[in-house]
């Protein structure tokens, strides 16, 4: 038993715990979980919890099915009630192994593991914070799946005061601190009923399991709040996505490897070798960072009624460029700790261990093999034509979910970084809601063609 197991097992007796939940996420992004008694704890500790993982997406198929929950118990938190004040349940992430031990290929944070570790070969560790935005809606999708109704009709910046969902951030930044969860920033973006909550820089594997607590926690203090939290990537067509800027930065001990202060822009050769091999890769990972059909319709930048869309659809990078897709941003450019780059493709949809994995593996792949950094967009790339986005090298993003799927089939590095299990089966399972998606006569079509043709 090391020091922070003890330390768990202390503190379940301390403050009373009923119920210890164990907490991991499936290759989707879905959070699963099994509720164990405190008198468990130590055996969990010491032989992990085994479950079918047959039964969870992507995880085994039924022939190969043991599977065993291994709790963290750096990732120990006692879940804070309504108001704030801790209740009698914990929760805990976990690792899957397989029964002999060894970790399981199918362990969305094992994947991002795996690639913290080849980055610690290389002397580096990973530091990164996510910019969450999404939609509280007036109507539970499940009761009502009528067009969403958002709570208020506020813009970018605004204090709605009409608002039901007033209280909304105060009561969610409340709950994430309670959980250990540092926000730097919150206000309501552009879109009516669209959130901004951004969480302070943490490392690479703290920042996934802090944005799958996040979107869990933000469900729950909305249900109380009797509205509804969304994280879809583009409820509204006429009003702009909801985004998950990525912000990276790469350390070598306590220095930040990205930053240079003789250069213009502060940017290191590893910091613009790593842009290179994100830009480089950047089709083949879209897939990953932005999973889902609707993900394809928040990747337009073009402008909604009179409202900035804001998404990329270019590769392109630039330092205070809003439609490039990797932006280094300047705000104390001389501060050495800050310097890094916000990768602004991800939506909040992801997966974010196998998001964050595969932004870090193309990163590495750029610093490994030396990639060259292109000339970076000096303007707003969606007010230039096509024909001189060409000539600038500045490729579309996938335009939807199967074109990102046939950039990843053919990518060595995301299959690389994902594993053959997790990238076969996340193909095969993106293809499927594609070929649904497919067949669906939409009221586009209705509107345009019925009448006309
Ligand atoms: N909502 C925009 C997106 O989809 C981002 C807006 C912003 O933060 N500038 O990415
Ligand atoms: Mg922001
Ligand atoms: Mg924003
Ligand atoms: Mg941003």
């Amino acid at each position: 038993m090391d020091r922070q197991q003890q330390f768990v097992l202390r503190t379940l007796e301390e403050r009373d715990i009923k119920f210890v939940r164990l907490w991991f996420t499936d290759v989707l992004g879905f959070l699963k979980a099994v509720a164990i008694a405190p008198a468990e704890m130590e055996s969990a500790f010491d032989e992990g919890i085994g479950f079918d993982g047959s039964s969870i997406e992507g995880f085994a198929r039924v022939t190969e099915s043991d599977m065993v929950a291994h709790p963290d118990p750096t990732t120990f938190q006692v879940i804070p009630l309504e108001d704030g004040r801790p209740s009698d349940m914990a929760r805990m992430f976990c690792d899957i192994k397989m029964p002999d031990g060894t970790p399981s290929w199918h362990d969305p944070r094992h994947v991002l593991r795996r690639v913290l570790s080849k980055a610690s070969d290389m002397g580096f560790s990973c530091y990164t914070h996510p910019e969450m935005e999404f939609y509280l809606l007036r109507d539970d999708p499940a009761q009502s799946l009528e067009q969403p109704r958002p709570v208020d009709q506020g813009g970018y910046f605004d204090l709605p005061t009409h608002a039901s969902a007033h209280d909304f951030r105060r009561r969610a930044v409340t709950a994430l601190e309670a959980m250990g969860i540092s926000v730097e920033f919150s206000h309501h973006e552009v879109g009516p009923g669209q959130q901004e909550i951004d969480l302070r820089f943490a490392d690479a594997l703290t920042t996934a399991d802090n944005i799958m607590t996040f979107r869990h926690l933000m469900k729950e203090v909305a249900l109380e709040e009797d509205v509804y939290a969304t994280f879809m990537p583009k409820p509204f067509t006429q009003h702009p996505g909801s985004g998950m800027h990525t912000h990276l930065s790469l350390f070598e001990g306590d220095r930040n490897a990205f930053h240079d202060p003789t250069d213009e822009l502060s940017l290191s050769k590893t910091a613009r070798h790593f842009i290179a091999g994100i830009l480089k890769h950047a089709r083949e990972l879209t897939a990953v960072t932005n999973q889902f059909v609707n993900s394809y319709k928040r990747l337009y930048a073009g402008e909604g009624e009179g409202e900035l869309q804001e998404a990329p659809a270019w590769v392109a990078w630039g330092h205070a460029n809003r439609s490039a897709l990797i932006r280094v941003p300047q705000y104390s450019p001389g501060k050495s700790s800050s310097t890094r780059i916000e990768v602004r493709s991800p939506d909040p949809a992801c997966n974010p261990y196998l998001a964050l994995a595969v932004l870090i593996g193309a990163g590495l792949k750029g610093i490994e093999e030396e990639y060259q950094l292109p000339p970076g967009a000096e303007e707003d790339v969606s007010l230039l034509s096509q024909a001189e986005r060409r000539a600038m090298g500045f490729l579309d993003l996938p335009h939807n979910l199967m074109e990102a799927l046939r950039y990843m089939e053919d990518s060595e590095l995301v299959a690389d970084v994902l594993g053959e299990h997790v990238f076969d089966y996340f193909l095969r399972n993106k293809r499927s809601e594609w070929i649904g998606y497919r067949a669906q006569v939409t009221p586009f079509e209705i509107e345009s063609y019925l009448g006309v043709l």
